[in-house]
């Protein structure tokens, strides 16, 4: 995973660019399935206005839904650009995804307000 021109140095991402890289993922919804190495790159690309040069598709989405610019670093380009809700297990609501929200790979992203069902991650037509 690269990002263009820059030196990376993790320990100089700042908590303005983390809590902005957090704030662009939630409102494009892949920030629950996010790792911390993920959120900081994300933090990086948009704190210097870089060029995201990543196949993980979920940062892509995320930053390119911000207006930032991705290249591929492998695979064919892909222009479709998606937003993830939270979708309830039991009674079906959908909700925006918050900046808080629990963040894993694999283990469910919380719990419904309204039944208390798990909630899962369903992609959602952009407005
Ligand atoms: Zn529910």
């Amino acid at each position: 995973m690269l990002i263009d021109t820059v030196e990376l140095d993790w320990r100089d991402v700042s908590p303005a660019w983390l809590g902005e890289a957090r704030r662009v993922a939630a409102a494009s919804g892949d920030l629950p399935r996010l790792s911390d190495v993920d959120v900081d790159v994300l933090a990086l690309a948009i704190g210097l206005d870089a060029t995201l040069v990543t196949d993980d598709f979920r940062l892509r989405n995320a930053f390119s839904s911000n207006g930032g610019h991705v290249e591929a670093a492998g695979v064919k380009k892909t222009t479709n650009v998606w937003a993830w809700a939270m979708h309830c297990t039991g009674c079906g609501v959908q909700s925006d995804v918050p900046e808080d929200v629990p963040r894993s790979k694999k283990d469910d992203v919380g719990s419904c307000d309204r039944c208390g069902s798990p909630l899962t991650l369903k992609r959602k037509r952009k407005r």
